[in-house]
């Protein structure tokens, strides 16, 4: 294998954008995949383009909140294949999502902190341009410009521009090299028939979400350096739900918080299928099976009257 200037270690959507964007500034890049590229969170994700309205109703206006702002309309042009990354590939299940809320004081207290804080306001619906889903919601309708992808078709179109810098590797034959200073200067793999191969690198990039951890701790076992580096873990379990259901994207907004958010998706046999996220799947992560699809109905039911 080749000398490279950069190795990135996990092939999500933030090794894969983030090899193109070297790779386009005229760095040799490869990217290493433990598993099935995208499989942390990207496949598993939504597929909304945010635009921050999450800080927004937080009143967390920090720098990458602000950048998260400007994320709709990158994306829009690299979707619509006019800038780099092409993702003209890759699938748009929807170019906006709508926002509503619930009928408590907090909930229109958030409406309006959203329209405040967003790059783009939201557009108010007419009465005629209300989806039935939400006809019986109070206060006005909204429609964000938020775009929704499948993140299958994403990492797709982004892996298929290196067909032959992304390698599938096993993990547990890792070493990082390191010279006399402590430097990290290569890294070892074995190849597919179980020779050792090495690999020179300038530098070595870790996207492997929840993989960072165990990669941190190889390239440094000295824990002074994995301290310093502590990386955030943010696990989500959504609910589905399957049945007659309408295409539909969107957000119920309720004080500070997206009460439910939905997407769709179709399944295998051509169905709809609604992935429930926002709190519902931040709430998820400490409930079993059972208790998180009772919380789902139950959050559903009070979101949409
Ligand atoms: C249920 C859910 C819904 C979400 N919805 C949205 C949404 O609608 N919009 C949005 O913007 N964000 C959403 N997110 C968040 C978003 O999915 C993540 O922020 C994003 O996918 C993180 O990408 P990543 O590339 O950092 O990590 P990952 O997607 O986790 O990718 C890490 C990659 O590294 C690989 N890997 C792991 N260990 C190793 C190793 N040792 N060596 C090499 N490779 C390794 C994995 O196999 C994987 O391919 C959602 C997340 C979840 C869980």
């Amino acid at each position: 294998m080749p000398n490279v200037d950069v190795i990135i270690f996990g092939g999500g959507i933030a090794g894969l954008w983030t090899m193109h964007e070297a790779s386009r500034r005229g760095y040799r890049c490869l990217l290493l995949e433990a598993f099935v590229l995208g499989s942390g969170q990207t496949v598993a994700s939504q597929g909304i383009i945010h635009g921050g309205l999450k800080y927004t109703l937080q009143g967390m206006m920090t720098g990458s909140a602000r950048r998260i702002r400007e994320m709709p309309s990158i994306w829009r042009k690299s979707l619509a294949g006019e800038q780099l990354p092409d993702l003209s590939q890759t699938e748009i299940r929807s170019n906006n999502c709508y926002l509503w809320r619930t009928e408590s004081l907090s909930s229109r207290l958030g409406m309006f902190g959203a329209k405040m804080g967003l790059q783009v306001v939201p557009k108010n619906l007419t009465p005629d341009e209300v989806p039935d889903l939400l006809s019986g919601c109070p206060g006005s309708i909204g429609q964000m410009d938020e775009q929704v992808i499948s993140p299958y078709s994403l990492i797709q179109n982004l892996a298929d521009a290196f067909p032959d810098q992304i390698f599938q590797y096993d993990p547990k034959s890792l070493k990082f090299i390191h010279d006399p200073s402590g430097k990290l200067t290569a890294v070892q793999i074995q190849a597919p028939d179980g020779t050792p191969t090495t690999i020179q690198t300038a530098a070595v990039l870790l996207t492997a979400g929840s993989g960072n951890e165990t990669l941190l701790k190889l390239a440094h076992p000295d824990s002074t350096v994995q301290q310093q580096n502590r990386m955030q873990k943010r696990p989500l379990h959504m609910a589905l739900v399957r049945g007659t259901l309408p295409p539909f994207n969107g957000h119920c907004v309720d004080g500070a918080k997206t009460r439910v958010t939905i997407t769709s998706d179709i399944d295998c046999q051509g169905r709809t299928v609604w992935q429930i996220g926002g709190q519902v799947a931040e709430t998820g992560v400490t409930m079993n099976r059972r208790e998180l699809i009772e919380h789902a109905v139950r959050e559903l039911s009070a979101s949409i009257p």
